[in-house]
């Protein structure tokens, strides 16, 4: 099958070749044809499939003829992050180079001046956050009344964020003769209901079974306590030690120990910038873009960068956290070994986390190997915050989803979002993991040697929990040592890039 078969225009076939695609990926050899005859759709894929262009290619065939008015977009995308809307900004510019068409990106975190003048222009192609096109439709800045297409995008991502709601109210806006096209990477009942209520006897088309993970991908666990500066010190040692590092992300479950992570990682000597949702647009953008062009080799980021932002090539994912949710691990470790390329997922795992874990390999089906010992091998006072208990045991403290402070939320609107529905989490792995599996490589809690505190100043939750322990050695306190030949050079900061904002 050749893009040619599929009824694209002309223009946008040259525009495709330009971009050096020869054939067409099967999400968009599946669901092309479909868009194009104006069917509605619902797509079941995962980002990495091609499935931007799965909607990009047939709405820039479709949009040649007519034209926009002002303040009625022709055609509206819904994203539920500002880097994913603008990503598929960069599609639109890719390929629609023949088309003369106006593309409006309407997200937080900019100003609204320079958007509202795009709308006032006339738009064909609308992407948006759902908070930010609320926010300019309340300003009566904006008439939906226009759309004959609507895309909504990572819709099981939206239901995490506490979208659904802006979604629904979004819809009722639109004319219900538009024709809607509706991709998610699972289907979870609430995401089912959803897509029965938006799709008139949609097309369904399915590439890839949600929750699998990569065969390419080597997936390790790292036993480690729970304590902040022990987790940051196993982290370095992995860091140090993984074979063929190119780039990696290193993914936090919580903002703020992302934005303490990159900046201990800084003062060790490593060249990270850092990605949450509580940074401004422009920083945000920057960091993708030095890690992009790999003037920044680790990327410490918030799962905000964990689904459909496309980051060819990355070698390495590292979980400083287990993801609370088992669908996170899946998101987070498809960054690497995508496109048939091997990658390495190293996630970082205390005792604290054992019922997370069990829902992950419940979820992918298998268990994950220990590189260097399990949690039976921790010491007795690697029990962190939790209380002290059988070791080895699978049992831990309830989920905490949800209720964790500075978990990654959407942060456009001042609006307190709806909680979320989602009927996950909490299973238990039935298999066994094969405990005392143990890969053969360096160990990487060999000790460093002691030197004066670099680490920046810990927040004050963290200062009262050390305070209530018998005094320790603060091992995250290390000068950092022992970067001589094994570090790769690149992974050494050689500018200011990436330092703590
Ligand atoms: P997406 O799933 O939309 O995030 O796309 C993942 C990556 O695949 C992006 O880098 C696209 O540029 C690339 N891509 C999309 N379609 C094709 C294709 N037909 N052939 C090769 N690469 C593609």
């Amino acid at each position: 099958m050749s893009f040619a078969d599929l009824g694209l225009s002309d223009k946008v076939l040259q525009a495709v070749s330009a971009a050096g695609y020869t054939e067409p990926t099967p999400i968009q050899a599946q669901a092309i044809p479909h868009v194009l005859a104006r069917r509605d759709v619902l797509g079941i894929a995962q980002t990495g499939t091609g499935k931007t262009a799965a909607f990009t290619l047939p709405m820039l065939t479709m949009l040649e003829t007519g034209r926009a008015r002002a303040r009625m977009p022709r055609t509206l995308i819904l994203e539920p992050t500002r880097e994913l809307a603008a990503q598929v900004e960069e599609n639109f510019e890719r390929y629609g180079t023949n088309h003369k068409l106006n593309v409006a990106l309407i997200i937080g975190g900019v100003s609204f001046a320079d958007q509202d003048a795009k709308l006032t222009r006339g738009t064909d192609v609308l992407i948006a956050t759902p908070g930010r096109l609320l926010d300019h439709f309340e300003r009566g800045k904006l008439l939906l009344t226009g759309v004959e297409l609507l895309v909504i995008d990572e819709a099981d991502r939206m239901l995490d964020m506490g979208f659904i709601p802006d979604i629904e109210r979004i819809v009722k806006m639109v004319p219900f003769t538009r024709q809607t096209l509706f991709f998610s990477a699972t289907m979870p009942p609430e995401i089912e209901r959803l897509a029965d209520m938006f799709l008139h006897n949609p097309q369904r088309v399915e590439v890839a079974r949600p929750a699998s993970t990569a065969t390419t991908i080597e997936q390790r666990l790292v036993a480690t306590g729970a304590e902040g500066h022990e987790k940051r010190k196993v982290l370095r040692q992995l860091i140090r030690s993984a074979s063929e590092l190119q780039n990696g992300i290193i993914f936090c479950n919580r903002k703020r120990d992302v934005a303490q992570l990159q900046r201990s990682l800084t003062s060790h000597g490593f060249n990270a910038a850092a990605l949450h949702g509580d940074m401004d647009q422009r920083a945000r953008m920057a960091a993708l873009d030095g890690f992009r062009s790999g003037e920044v080799p680790l990327l410490v980021a918030s799962d905000v960068a964990a689904r459909g932002l496309d980051i060819p090539a990355v070698s390495h994912v590292f979980n400083f956290d287990v993801p609370h949710h088992p669908e996170d691990y899946v998101h987070r470790i498809g960054r690497t070994g995508r496109a048939g390329r091997s990658g390495a997922a190293f996630t970082l795992a205390s005792r604290a986390d054992e019922r997370s874990l069990s829902a992950i390999e419940s979820l992918i089906g298998r268990p994950i190997e220990w590189l260097d010992g399990d949690l039976a091998s921790l010491p007795d006072d690697a029990e962190g915050d939790e209380p002290r208990r059988r070791r080895g045991t699978r049992r831990a403290k309830g989920s905490e989803r949800g209720a964790e402070k500075g978990s990654e939320r959407p942060s456009e609107r001042t609006s307190e979002r709806s909680s979320e529905s989602r009927s996950r989490g909490g299973r238990r792995a039935a298999s066994d993991r094969g405990r005392g599996e143990e890969t053969r490589r360096e160990s990487i809690r060999e000790p460093e040697p002691v030197s004066p505190a670099r680490e920046p100043a810990r927040s004050a939750p963290e200062r009262s929990r050390s305070e209530r322990r018998p005094p320790r050695r603060d091992e995250d306190d290390d000068t950092p040592v022992g970067l001589g030949s094994h570090v790769p050079a690149f992974l050494l900061k050689p500018t200011g890039f990436g330092k703590s904002k």
